[in-house]
């Protein structure tokens, strides 16, 4: 299970919406344990900055995390995640996704948004642990808490 604030949720997807029709990314930061409950305290947006397409691709700005893991050193918050969007895309992680998920602790929020008359809509988001080295991933229920 993981716990996020609506307007954290809403952060994500109004980026996602704002993406689109490329992905937008950005880190999760939290306290727990994945296997049991995560707790998203607090989300930072990211310059998508993959070099393989953006619209189905993304890379959260490495400078950017390596800065939010020395402002973090030794609190009590971690990041736990990322969150990325699915432009016209089921939100499920993709072929690619199970492929990047070099940290088997983190957890994946995955926005799909579709196109409508004013743009961008997000119409899902769902929760996700990646198993890389069995090529599976697991959803998991997200609660969200005001
Ligand atoms: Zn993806």
């Amino acid at each position: 299970m993981i716990l996020i604030p609506s307007p954290l949720l809403a952060h994500i997807v109004n980026d996602a919406e704002q993406a689109y029709p490329e992905e937008c990314c950005g880190l999760l930061i939290g306290e727990g344990d994945p296997a049991a409950t995560v707790a998203i305290t607090r989300v930072v947006s990211s310059p998508n900055l993959t070099s393989s397409g953006k619209v189905d691709s993304f890379e959260v700005d490495p400078k950017l995390r390596f800065d939010l893991m020395r402002e973090l050193e030794g609190g009590a918050h971690r990041i736990v995640g990322h969150y990325h969007s699915h432009p016209d895309h089921p939100a499920r992680p993709s072929r690619r996704d199970i492929e990047m998920a070099w940290e088997p602790e983190m957890v994946w929020l995955i926005t799909s948004v579709i196109a409508s008359v004013t743009g961008g809509k997000a119409i899902r988001t769902t929760a996700h642990v990646i198993d890389r080295d069995r090529g599976r991933s697991r959803e998991i229920d997200i609660g969200s808490t005001d």
